[in-house]
């Protein structure tokens, strides 16, 4: 259906009135790699309490919003050119926010960013993965990293991390013998345990691979300003090892998931690298002054990192009290189990209105340390679960997507 409206023709056809045929994907010639293969989709229900994605639940303050909109104003002004395809402002102060963490001057050259850690994690791909290439990883771990190497043509090799999901010097040293990968993905505080691994494997990983003649190593550190006192972030090991690359966002910590930004420090070799697979001006004007504005606040929004390190530390009390098996946690997530029939128990309060996340392995739930009175309602309501009242069925309703 056409609809005049004034001047223009509005050709936005009615829902039932789509001029195409429903087609099946697997009737396009899509590459074979990608043939059954699931998206990325952590559900989004409009449930009263999500604790599934990891996400900082306090919103900016309202001053915090005035300056965001305020540079995202000024970046209007500028909108009919491109932005600065080098986004070095927003690099020099990335490289600025890093250097306690890191113990030494980090300089612009060793930073890069992009829309969120995952188009890093891709370019990082892009630039040393494809074709004959294998990327390692150790699962259960950000399910990312496999589906980034899968979708850049990049020979993914899983391992298994230990049963406690830790993580040996000698796994690591045996898998890079083992497999020579060009990429070595360490996820540290890991997703989804929570677990952090200590800088002696880090170490490790660089010395097999350099031992082996092999590729880079990534950490991907997503969850680093969650990490318990004392607990010392892989940017401290980057002056010894130039094969070393660790990512960081702005998603988790900084509560910017919605303005996509994420980076990395390395050697400036590897920034240099990945001008040759960026798209030009692929950081927008927008995204460049809203993350200055929000790392010109750090100190306001990183000030609720406290609070929610608070209630992970109470979320794994509570939970190892009720007797069950809790993940040390570095990060603003809680690992917990192990359970005869976690989907049961992840049915069971999404019923009670509280969603977490079933990412693997089986008997194993997530949930996100969110707010107080969040976790409240999560803990009464796993209670219930665990006591058998309210506790569902079990079965999907046919209406709400399984969590995997
Ligand atoms: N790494 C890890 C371990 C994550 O959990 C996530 C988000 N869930 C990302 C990277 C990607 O985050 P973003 O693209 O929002 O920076």
């Amino acid at each position: 259906m056409m609809v005049q409206t004034g001047g223009r023709v509005d050709a936005r056809p009615a829902r039932d009135d789509r001029p195409w045929r429903p087609l099946d994907l697997d009737e396009l010639p899509l590459r074979d790699v990608l043939r059954g293969v699931s998206p990325y989709g952590a559900p989004q229900l409009d449930v009263p309490v999500r604790l599934n994605t990891n996400e900082n639940p306090y919103p900016p303050s309202i001053g915090l919003v005035d300056a965001l909109g305020k540079a995202a104003t000024l970046a209007a002004t500028e909108a009919n050119r491109y932005p600065d395809r080098d986004a070095e402002a927003l690099r020099a102060d990335l490289a600025y926010y890093l250097t306690p963490d890191a113990g030494f001057g980090v300089h612009t050259a060793q930073v890069w960013a992009a829309n969120g850690s995952n188009e890093v994690l891709q370019q990082l791909c892009q630039a040393f993965g494809g074709p004959g290439r294998v990327a390692v990883g150790f699962e259960p771990s950000y399910s990312m990293h496999r589906l980034i190497a899968l979708t850049t043509a990049t020979d993914w090799v899983a391992e298994q991390r230990a049963a406690d999901f830790s993580l040996s010097v000698e796994a690591v040293a045996a898998a890079v013998e083992r497999h020579r990968p060009a990429l070595l993905f360490l996820c540290s505080p890991n997703n989804p345990t929570g677990t952090a691994l200590p800088l002696e494997v880090i170490a490790a990983a660089c010395e097999a691979m350099h031992a082996a003649g092999s590729g880079m190593v990534v950490v991907d550190e997503a969850y680093a300003e969650f990490r318990r006192d004392g607990v010392p972030s892989a940017l401290t090991l980057l002056p010894q090892h130039p094969r070393l690359i660790v990512t960081r966002t702005m998603s988790k910590a900084f509560a910017l998931a919605g303005a996509r930004v994420g980076y990395l420090a390395a050697h400036p070799a590897v920034v240099d690298a990945l001008q040759l697979v960026r798209l030009p001006y692929h950081l927008s004007g927008f995204t460049q002054a809203v993350a200055r504005t929000a790392l010109a606040h750090a100190d306001e929004l990183l000030g609720s990192v406290e609070a929610v390190r608070a209630q992970r530390d109470r979320i794994v009390r509570e939970l190892t009290a009720l007797g069950l098996q809790v993940a040390p946690s570095d990060a603003n997530f809680v690992f917990f189990g192990a359970f005869a029939d976690h989907r049961a128990v992840w049915r069971g309060l999404l019923d009670a209105g509280v969603l977490i996340r079933d990412v693997g392995p089986d008997g194993w739930l997530r949930v996100t340390a969110g707010l107080p009175r969040e976790i409240d309602t999560f803990l009464a309501a796993l209670g219930r679960v665990l006591a058998g009242a309210g506790a569902g069925t079990g079965q999907t309703d046919g209406q709400t997507p399984p969590d995997r």
